[in-house]
Parts: C-alpha cells; structure tokens; sequence
C-alpha cells in the first residue's frame, strides 16, 4: 500500500505544488510536528515528490511548498530510477560529527544562486518513514548535507543565511535579482 505513494521520477510539465521564493515569508515560519502520519501526509509527501523530481531537485521541504509541516523528501540520486527517496517526517538530528565540511549548496526556493556553506560532515537523524515507523540514520557526503539544508528549512532558516561570504552572497543574489535584505545571517 505504501509502495504507491513514491511516484517514478518523471519530470511533469505541470507539477501539483507551486515553489515558493526567497522573500516570501512562508520560508521564515517554523513548521509545526505532525502528530500522525495518514493518507493526507502520504498524499503531501507525493506531490512533494513528484514537484521535486520536475524541477530537477534533491531536496524539498514543506515549508518551500508553503505547508506549514515537519516534513521533508530526499531524493540524492534522482537520475538513478531505482535509488529510493527518502521520506523524513519529525526528523531529529541526535548527533552531528565535530569534523566540518565546504561544499557549494542552491534551492529550490533560490533558483540559480550557488554558494558555499559549512556544515558537520555526518550527522545522525531520527525520523518517521511514510509508514509513521521511527526510523534513525547515519548520514555522510551529499545526504547529510541535503537533509540538514532541508531541516534547516522546517527552522525557517535558508542556506543563504549561512554564507560566511559576504561579497560573493551579495554578488549571487544580486544577480539572479534576490533581495539582499531577504537573507538574515545567523550569528
Ligand atoms: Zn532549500
């Protein structure tokens, strides 16, 4: 049954949610947990998918569909029709290595803009899967850099607020016409 809900990886013209951007204020409120996982999360958890994969993305949080919810969706190897998403409801991150890592992140939310970000090289999250069972993993490499940019989203926090650089970030954004004042640097 809960086979169903992961879509195949087909890009649609018309994806079912509508992205939301940089300046928009949907991305800056904390998402709220879910209190139990049913066909209408299963159901959200597809459409994010299915926009995911048409819009040529790793990562989605509910936030940046404007859905106010602690959920994710990780897919770290979308051209690979057999590499499974992932589904992250409530994640937690339980550890995170002490060893940090640069690598150049974007978003969804911030089309074009790529800039470098430091981040723990492996972190250990809790979650429930699709099927609302507790699940715990080890992340490394791309998936724990995708899921604590996602997490960060359920913060209302954006990987631009993370930029150490300040002349490069205003560059970027400037050129793909984001408001600087848009982004509020974490201290
Ligand atoms: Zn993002």
């Amino acid at each position: 049954m809960t086979a169903l809900i992961i879509p195949d990886k087909t890009k649609l013209d018309k994806p079912p949610l509508e992205i939301h951007y940089l300046g928009d204020r949907v991305l800056r409120s904390p998402a709220k947990r879910i209190a139990k996982v049913d066909d209408k999360v299963r159901q959200l958890a597809r459409e994010m998918l299915q926009t995911m994969y048409s819009s040529d993305g790793i990562g989605l949080a509910a936030p940046q569909v404007a859905v106010n919810k602690q959920m994710l969706v990780v897919d770290s190897d979308p051209e690979n029709a057999t590499n499974p998403p992932l589904i992250l409801i409530n994640p937690q991150i339980k550890s995170a290595s002490k060893e940090l890592c640069d690598a150049q992140e974007g978003c969804l939310s911030i089309p074009g803009v790529y800039l470098d970000v430091t981040r723990p090289k492996v972190v250990e999250v809790a979650f429930k899967d699709e099927t609302g069972r507790p699940r715990r993993i080890k992340a490394k490499g791309l998936l724990a850099r995708v899921i604590q940019h996602e997490m960060d989203h359920l913060n209302g926090v954006l990987f631009v607020d993370r930029v150490k650089n300040d002349l490069m970030l205003t560059d970027e954004l400037t050129k793909h016409n984001f408001s600087v004042k848009a982004v509020k640097p974490i201290a």
